[in-house]
């Protein structure tokens, strides 16, 4: 998967009712339990929460070594890994 990929995996756009289009959304952290956060996301031009997403442990480790292998790649291509 490229990185580009995985940005637009991150829901970029989702359906707004309210607008009654495909919109840009930003993910908002609702609430944090012991084993998942909950995520919500909002209509970036009217605020409508347009969908919900539950992040459980395991994805956000997923999340966190994924980011961390782009920030490497990004840091410098001439660091080898023997
Ligand atoms: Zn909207």
């Amino acid at each position: 998967m490229s990185h580009r990929q995985f940005d637009e995996f991150r829901a970029s756009s989702l359906f707004c009712a309210r607008c009654n289009t495909a919109q840009p959304v930003r993910s908002r952290l609702l609430l944090v339990l012991p084993d998942r956060e909950l995520h919500e996301y909002l209509c970036t031009v009217c605020g409508e929460t347009v969908g919900q997403r539950e992040v459980t442990a395991a994805d956000s480790v997923a999340e966190e070594l994924a980011r961390r292998a782009q920030e490497a790649r990004r840091a410098g291509r001439q660091v080898r890994i023997l």
